[in-house]
């Protein structure tokens, strides 16, 4: 087993950022062009939302920790944001809170998919947590 934590002001310069930094973490496991692919579309989805939507009016940051054993990697991305009310409605693909926005919501739908295991703990002012893991073969 092998971790990696890294903690990132919740800005969009830093989405690439953490893109790569996670996927170079990952580069031990060598995993397909595929698996690559898919953690860092994912990864860039779960950053993006916190830079969008967990502090509408303040700073905050974004913590990524990552671990990663013989065939996975496990990746838990969290905010101290204001938090998600409804996680069922958030889960639903096209679901947003930012129509206006050009926002698909397609965010979590796409992170889903990509991804072997997908938990996302959030409440109305408590942040949210993603916990994901990706078997890589
Ligand atoms: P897209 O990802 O397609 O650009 P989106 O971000 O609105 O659009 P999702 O990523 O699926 O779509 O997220 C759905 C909704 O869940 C968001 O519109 C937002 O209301 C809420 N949400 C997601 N992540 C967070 C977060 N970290 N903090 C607060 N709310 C969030
Ligand atoms: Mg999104």
């Amino acid at each position: 087993m092998n971790k990696m934590t890294l903690k990132v002001s919740a800005r969009s310069e830093n989405e690439a950022f953490v893109r790569t930094v996670v996927s170079a973490f990952m580069l031990q496991l060598n995993p397909s062009l595929e698996e690559l692919s898919d953690v860092k579309t994912t990864v860039s989805e779960a950053v993006t939302n916190a830079i969008v939507h967990a502090y509408p009016d303040r700073e905050g940051d974004i913590l990524i920790e990552c671990e990663i054993g013989e065939r996975y990697i496990k990746i838990v991305i969290s905010d101290s944001g204001v938090g998600i009310p409804c996680v069922e409605l958030a889960l639903q693909p096209f679901y947003t809170t930012k129509e206006d926005d050009e926002r698909s919501g397609l965010g979590f739908t796409i992170m889903r998919s990509f991804m072997d295991e997908f938990e996302v703990v959030s409440s109305s002012g408590a942040g949210t947590r993603l916990i994901m893991t990706k078997k890589i073969a």
